[in-house]
């Protein structure tokens, strides 16, 4: 689906990212796991459109798609949720729901567009409750839950998540991972770029270990969980989350929770 060869790209200092190479097949999750500073984003970036790169070639579905607009790739299906979330704060869920699919605003009648937001927000149900809420003062479990559910209003193919877990409580972790691990499910194809290597290895198919700017080992998700090297460098710290989308009872409490959080300082 997305094939990325010998990419390199990095902004006005220079490159940070060399000879890129890396796939996404349909319906798998591909993780990026490496230190800050790696070059994840920048890869994501490069891939959504965000950034150009200085060499390589990336197609998606075989077309040649990296010298075209990140509007096109979006129409194209792919979808970039950004670190940090980047929702709009003083807009509404509504508002903000909408501009996610705004690349379609000439195709979607205004029937279609709400009959999207209602399909998206069946994994969100709390959204359709809160449609009219400005979305500055929601925590930031609750803006990255709005930020995948813009991200899917472009009805993608390939969802690109970066740091979806950053700066969430572990509960909520637990959540975000559940939630793309189903998307994968429904037939999503996902690239993460994820700090928290051994949650997001917990759900991969595949993961790729970027180091300086380079891709320094590429393998299965189950490879790298159990590879020593892999161990000591990057999943030192903490135990896996545990997924549990079967325990619908601690789902419903996990979601109660996130959406009664109060607002974070
Ligand atoms: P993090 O998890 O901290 O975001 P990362 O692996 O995603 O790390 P990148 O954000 O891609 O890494 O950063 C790779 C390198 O590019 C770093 O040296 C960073 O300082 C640099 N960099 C990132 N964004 C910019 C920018 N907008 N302008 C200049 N340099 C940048």
């Amino acid at each position: 689906m997305l094939n990325v060869q010998k990419i390199t790209a990095g902004y006005a200092a220079g490159p940070v990212i060399w000879d890129i190479n890396l796939v996404v097949n349909p319906g798998e999750i591909v993780t990026l796991i490496g230190a800050n500073g790696a070059g994840k984003s920048t890869i994501v970036k490069t891939i959504s459109g965000l950034l150009r790169p200085v060499s390589g070639a990336i197609t998606y579905n075989g077309k040649s798609i990296e010298s075209i607009a990140t509007s096109e790739r979006v129409r194209m299906g792919i979808s970039h949720v950004p670190e940090g979330r980047q929702v709009f704060a003083g807009l509404s869920v509504a508002e903000n729901l909408r501009l996610g699919a705004y690349v379609h605003r000439h195709a979607l009648t205004e029937e279609e567009l709400q009959a999207r937001i209602k399909k998206v927000c069946e994994r969100f149900p709390i959204l359709l409750n809160r449609m009219d809420e400005i979305v500055g003062n929601f925590s930031g479990g609750q803006q990255q839950m709005l930020a995948i559910a813009r991200g899917l209003m472009a009805n993608p193919n390939l969802l690109i998540l970066d740091e979806p877990s950053l700066g969430l409580s572990p509960l909520l972790v637990s959540e975000i991972f559940a939630l793309i691990k189903a998307l994968r499910d429904q037939g999503l194809a996902i690239l993460l770029s994820e700090q928290n290597a051994r949650s997001a290895l917990a759900i991969s198919d595949r993961g790729y270990v970027i180091e300086s700017g380079r891709v320094s080992i590429s393998a299965p998700a189950h490879e790298l969980i159990n590879s020593s090297e892999i161990i000591d460098r990057y999943l030192g710290v903490g135990g896996v989350t545990k997924i549990s989308s079967d325990n619908k009872k601690m789902a419903a409490q996990i979601r109660d929770l996130i959406w009664s959080e109060s607002i974070e300082t």
